[in-house]
């Protein structure tokens, strides 16, 4: 009977199996040998017992109660009281700790309401052990603003999910559920040095410019050219889908068919790609005017400066005929809304989110729905667990902390400081990511 719990110097009373689960009666054998409040020794007596019911992990897939008779202590020096303490359990819980782990790898494999259910806890309960394990984890993990921070979209299980990373040294910072300000403004909070941002790449996600000017006022944003320019492509490809819609249902699928000739840049394009552009451009006027347009909307990022850059931009949105406005209305609407932070490209050496839409793409195969387990789970495991975390070299301490130079050590005596964490290696989070989705 003593070794139904197999917990070291606990002694178990009684043990009842029930219908749902097994209770058993328990108490640990070890009385601490100083006073946790002042650390007098001996000085200790027995001040009462009470009960406290701990989850525990199950017996032949029941769950386990230990219904704890816990000792209370007072001492005689300082007159403090407090209760057992006990290595085994998690008081913040009332659980054993072997359970709070059983739990913590359990719910990236299943729903929550699936773990409470094995192990008998109220899925609140469960959401609470993994929320604390995140919350280390996190505490853990505290990363170095980078100089050129990105925010942005990952495709994850259907649905475009925030993503920070450090653009210079291709690092992640942070994965997130959704891309609401709070959620981006708690994760930016969390950096270290956060002075130190001079850039902020973004996509044309206002949250995400509202939250870069409260947190980075100084900060240049920078909306990634590669999300515009798409912009150009899609309204592009709305007019060859209406110019489908009136030649003959086999025209209109073989243009369909072949529209990567019309979206790509035509440096992009085979010999006979050119011969099949130049036709339906000869054949199609209006084809002809939208796809120079698109063409003319591109070439506005061959300019050498800003102001040349707005100059194009300004031309390009006089060029739209009213006849296709409807057509580019998106793109006439994000770089009116958006123009300076598009042209802040020119001023920034040409910062993008390359880095991300390489990850899009290489995440795209694994772009599926959900599995029952929670986002979070997915997110910390994938961020965390592998214990990859890139770090900067260490500096001298010397030089970093003045404290310490304050008191004038020898340069040889002085110790090295800690080394700072940066993020997450690109491939170490897309592995970790494609392992768990
Ligand atoms: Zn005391």
């Amino acid at each position: 009977m003593t070794d139904f719990l197999r917990l070291k110097h606990w002694e178990v009373l009684a043990t009842h199996e029930q219908v749902h689960g097994h209770r058993v009666d328990a108490r640990f054998a070890d009385t601490p040998a100083a006073c946790l409040k002042c650390g007098a020794d001996g000085a200790l007596y027995r001040h009462g017992v009470i009960r406290q019911a701990v989850n525990d992990t199950t017996h032949a897939g029941k769950p386990v109660v230990i219904d704890w008779q816990r000792q209370r202590y007072k001492c005689r020096s300082c007159g403090g009281t407090f209760l057992q303490p006990a290595p085994d359990i998690d008081d913040r819980h009332l659980m054993t700790r072997r359970l709070v782990e059983h739990i913590e790898q359990s719910v990236l494999r299943r729903t929550h309401v699936a773990v409470a259910e094995e192990v008998g806890v109220s899925e609140g309960t469960s959401r609470n052990v993994f929320r604390a394990y995140a919350e280390r984890m996190e505490a853990r993990h505290v990363f170095q603003a980078p100089a050129i921070l990105g925010i942005d979209a990952l495709h994850i299980r259907g649905r475009a999910r925030g993503v920070l990373t450090n653009i210079g040294d291709k690092l992640i910072l942070d994965f997130l559920e959704d891309r609401t300000r709070d959620l981006v403004y708690r994760s930016l909070q969390r950096l270290e040095h956060r002075e130190r941002v001079k850039v902020v790449a973004m996509d044309m996600h206002r949250p995400y410019l509202t939250v870069t000017r409260l947190v980075f006022p100084t900060a240049i944003a920078v909306v990634d050219k590669f999300h515009i320019q798409r912009l150009a492509s899609q309204s592009l490809d709305a007019l060859r889908k209406l110019v489908g819609k009136r030649v003959s249902r086999r025209r209109g699928a073989f243009i369909k068919r072949n529209r990567h000739v019309l979206l790509a840049r035509p440096v992009h394009l085979r010999d006979e790609q050119k011969l099949l552009l130049a036709e339906w451009l000869a054949e199609i006027p209006e084809l002809r005017t939208a796809y120079d347009l698109k063409e003319q909307f591109y070439d506005i990022w061959e300019e050498n400066t800003e102001a040349g850059a707005r100059n194009a931009l300004h031309a390009w949105r006089a060029a739209v005929p009213p006849q296709l406005a409807r057509i580019f209305k998106p793109l006439l609407t994000a770089s009116t809304n958006w123009e300076p932070e598009i042209l802040n490209f020119f001023a920034t050496q040409g910062v993008t989110n390359a880095f991300t839409e390489a990850m899009n793409r290489n995440l795209r195969d694994v772009d599926r729905a959900g599995r029952g387990y929670s986002f979070e789970a997915l997110r910390i495991k994938a961020l965390f667990s592998h214990g990859v975390v890139k770090y900067r070299r260490p500096a001298r301490l010397g030089l970093q902390r003045r404290d310490l130079a304050a008191k004038q050590l020898p340069a040889h005596l002085m110790p090295f400081d800690l080394p700072a964490a940066l993020g997450i290696p690109l491939s170490t989070f897309v592995t970790a990511l494609k392992q768990r989705l």
